[in-house]
This record gives structure tokens, sequence and C-alpha cells, in this order.
């Protein structure tokens, strides 16, 4: 096995196990920093979209959550579910 094959091995199972605790994490609220984007003006309105890009500060993950004008109430929810949640806003 040469010296990359090998630093590749050890990549893919940090990359692992970081995948792992961050499934593992519960993402409490005051860990998590929230900022508000959007993407509005569109020719057509259906196509803007709202979104909150979420970082928890525990274990380093980053994700968002999008509500549009376009997608159907369980996404809707989802985002206003987010905006609850989570207190915590960075701009
Ligand atoms: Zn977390």
């Amino acid at each position: 096995m040469s010296r990359i094959t090998e630093l590749k091995g050890i990549i893919a199972d940090a990359y692992n196990e970081i995948q792992e605790i961050q499934k593992l994490c519960s993402h409490p609220a005051p860990c998590v920093t929230k900022k508000y984007t959007s993407n509005t003006g569109n020719w057509n309105p259906r196509d803007d979209t709202y979104t909150i890009k979420l970082h928890c500060e525990l274990c380093d993950k980053n994700w968002e959550v999008v509500a549009s004008t376009n997608t159907s109430y369980k996404d809707k929810t989802e985002y206003e579910d987010a905006d609850r949640l989570y207190t915590r806003v960075i701009k």
C-alpha cells in the first residue's frame, strides 16, 4: 500500500467519525447560530426562496432549511420549526 493510499484511508476514517459525531449530536439551541438569507425579486415570484443557514458550534455541522413560495406545506413547516427552535441569530 502506498503512503497516499494509507493517508486517504486515514482521511476517510476521520470523515466517517465526524459524520457519526454530527449524527449523534442533538444540536442544542444555545450552540446553534442561524442566518437568514433570501433569493427574491425573481421574474417569477414562485422562484423566490427564503433560507435559514444553521451552524452547530458543538459538532461544527452546517445545514440549511429552505422555504419557498413554491414548496410544499411540509417544507414551510420545517422552516418554521427551525425558525422557532434556534434562537441565536448571526448577521
Ligand atoms: Zn451539533
